[in-house]
């Protein structure tokens, strides 16, 4: 077994205790509070996936990081921090930096009671998760592969030089022995599946690798929005990703925890449809919906060159400061007051709801001004 022992007693994850959960903070400090860093670690990875947020932005050698005693200092200034993530690149495949970067900052987390998610395509050899693995809370991987194909295409579709196919296949076979042989002996790996075109045939098959073959402990599903990063794989239209969730609820593993995240459904649209499938989802066992965390309690650092985003939509935001000049606290709420914030960030404590992200406005709700709804939803729930 992996020893899971920590010094800091941290609650297990389960579908009550979701440390990731930006409405944690919201009850425990009454506002929306920095409680979660994602360090990109490096930019290098062993595969080029297409969805990939990084994938073209991968190089073939990493810089120097920034001094560690900069990042702890600027950890440190953190007083409610919760949880970290760890991000690449593939955070597991650079030696250099899993000694000079990802251990340090696993050892900081241990240390200080923070959970850990680290983002990883579990395609390398077995001994380096093992190595690691009694600090990791969460082990985050993707799973878009309906097919071997779309693997051996979209896993590397980044790729100017592509690997033989039998070496593709072996990645394969690699995550998912890896996958279920660290779930095995006790590690929490979550899923993630993105809907969009490519996936909506084969939800199903991957529903059961993942649960049957792999045996993740949860299967995470997170609609796909139109960032650049993704602009080869389809979005699916509002009534077709409504249509998924509803047949991803028919034939799931009713034992495995699902958790929808930034889903494009909220109480204050008025929509028969909208509200009998939110309820659906609040009564199904096993299932959660999570409020997307970016901007909304996490920040993204990038440890070599020091810039700040709010990940996920980086893209539409750009860097907004870099810790060798900011603190990170005085980053967050200078964030909060921008526009773009205050344009989205509603509140509605009847549903634990804290409204859309840019990236799914822009998509599905150009027109609609949240901030009315609010107004609304509040009048008629009497809500303060
Ligand atoms: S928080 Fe925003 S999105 Fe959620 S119900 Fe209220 S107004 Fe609607």
């Amino acid at each position: 077994m992996l020893n899971t022992y920590s010094v800091n007693t941290k609650k297990p994850i389960t579908i009550t205790n979701d440390p990731w959960e930006s409405y944690n903070d919201i009850q425990a400090h009454n506002q929306l509070t920095l409680s979660n860093i994602e360090f990109t670690t490096t930019n290098l990875c062993n595969m080029r996936c297409s969805h990939c947020a990084v994938g073209y932005t991968l190089q073939t050698t990493d810089p120097d990081p920034l001094p560690m005693d900069l990042i702890y200092r600027r950890l440190d200034e953190i007083p409610h921090l919760k949880t970290m993530s760890i991000t690449g690149g593939e955070p597991m495949f650079s030696k250099k930096s899993i000694r000079n970067v990802v251990k340090p900052l696993l050892k900081y987390a241990y240390d200080r009671g923070i959970y850990v998610q680290m983002n990883s395509n579990l395609t390398l050899p077995l001994d380096r998760y093992l190595d690691i693995a009694e600090y990791i809370d969460v082990m985050h991987i993707s799973h878009n592969w309906g097919t071997i194909d779309t693997f051996t295409d979209v896993g590397f579709g980044a790729m100017e030089k592509q690997p033989p196919i039998k070496a593709k296949l072996k990645l394969y076979d690699q995550m998912i022995t890896n996958a279920r042989t660290l779930s095995e002996q006790g590690m929490f790996i979550s899923a993630e599946t993105m809907l969009n075109q490519s996936t909506l045939p084969h939800l199903e098959k991957i529903h059961q690798e993942i649960v049957n073959d792999m045996k993740c402990s949860r299967h995470e599903i997170h609609p796909m929005y139109p960032a650049d990063f993704a602009s080869q794989l389809e979005v699916l239209p509002l009534a077709d990703m409504k249509k998924a969730i509803h047949h991803l609820l028919d034939f799931r593993d009713p034992n495995t925890w699902m958790l929808f995240g930034t889903l494009p459904i909220y109480p204050c649209i008025n929509d028969e449809q909208d509200q009998a499938l939110l309820q659906r989802l609040r009564d199904t066992e096993n299932v959660t919906m999570r409020n997307d965390p970016d901007g909304r309690n996490r920040l993204n650092v990038n440890v070599f060159t020091g810039n700040v985003i709010v990940t996920d939509f980086g893209d539409e935001n750009g860097t907004i400061s870099n810790i060798k000049s900011d603190k990170l606290p005085d980053v967050f709420n200078q964030w909060l007051q921008t526009p773009l914030a205050q344009s989205l960030n509603c509140h509605c404590s009847e549903f634990n709801c804290l409204g859309p992200n840019v990236l799914v406005k822009n998509m599905y709700y150009p027109n609609t001004d949240f901030k009315e709804k609010e107004r609304q939803m509040h009048r008629i729930y009497s809500m303060t």
